[in-house]
């Protein structure tokens, strides 16, 4: 599954294509995604300019004059530059054609992506207004972390997960951000004190900041496949995730791993406390 650091990557690697041009026309093969298509709504933003590309959460905003259409990858999407006579392939869902005669394509085998209008105030949409603080920008901190903690029971893993406190890190990054802060997943969010969570809330923000760097992640089937701009996506350098059974880089013990709110979580019983 695409994780914030793809779509950051993906944002920054479409912005020379799109912010600034004209959007020609919208192409639309399938409305049927996690939300249908509201073609009627979308084709606001035809003959606009796209003023600016941004990202909340997992969501990229295309922001125009008239308001913000959003895309999210979902499960497996991914998105590409191209020419616009290349004939799309099995599920390439949408086009948005750009006047030089580019377009922005859409694929996504599962469909579990959306392409939302949200109007003039994206924030206030119901899919973004419940989120909580985006992990790069200043205001998250250790402090913050630590304040919203204090009457909650549950485990951090699931408390730094909740999207409603901070969001973008997911299942990956929680396992390796928890790992290198030497706290142990299933520990309460309530019994950490506040120099672990200055520790934990810079390990997120490095760790999320060195996958962009890189490229994002090359897990599960997430690529920026089309045209010309290929990135080169690398394999984070993972210390627990996936590795049950395996040695321990830091002290040679086994990775153990249990599930947690239903996800598979890995962790050094030694190096995590
Ligand atoms: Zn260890």
């Amino acid at each position: 599954m695409p994780e914030l650091p793809e779509v950051e990557v993906t944002k920054r690697a479409l912005i020379p294509h799109i912010e600034g041009r004209t959007i020609e026309k919208l192409e639309i093969r399938e409305t049927r995604l996690r939300w249908p298509i509201r073609v009627d709504l979308l084709k606001k933003i035809e003959n606009e300019i796209v003023i600016s590309l941004s990202r909340r959460g997992k969501y990229i905003f295309i922001n125009t004059a008239p308001g913000t259409a959003m895309i999210h990858l979902g499960m497996s999407g991914s998105i590409g530059v191209l020419d616009q006579f290349v004939p799309p392939k099995k599920h390439d869902h949408f086009d948005i054609h750009l006047a030089n005669k580019k377009i922005i394509r859409f694929n996504d085998p599962r469909r579990f992506g959306c392409f939302i209008w949200a109007g003039k105030q994206p924030e206030k949409h119901q899919l973004i207004n419940h989120l909580g603080v985006e992990p790069l920008e200043k205001d998250f901190q250790g402090e913050y972390l630590y304040r919203l903690s204090r009457n909650r029971k549950t485990t951090i893993k699931a408390f730094i997960m909740n999207a409603s406190v901070v969001v973008g890190v997911g299942n990956i990054y929680a396992n390796e951000s928890l790992f290198l802060s030497g706290i142990h997943p299933k520990r309460r969010a309530n019994n950490i004190g506040k120099k672990r969570y200055q520790n934990l809330a810079q390990t997120i923000k490095s760790i999320l900041t060195k996958s962009i760097e890189m490229g994002g992640t090359t897990l599960r089937n997430f690529s920026f496949t089309y045209g010309k701009e290929k990135i080169g996506y690398f394999k984070h350098n993972l210390f627990v995730y996936s590795r049950d059974g395996k040695g321990c880089e830091a002290c040679g013990s086994l990775i153990k791993r249990i599930v947690l709110s239903g996800r598979g979580t890995f962790y050094c019983g030694k190096c995590q406390r």
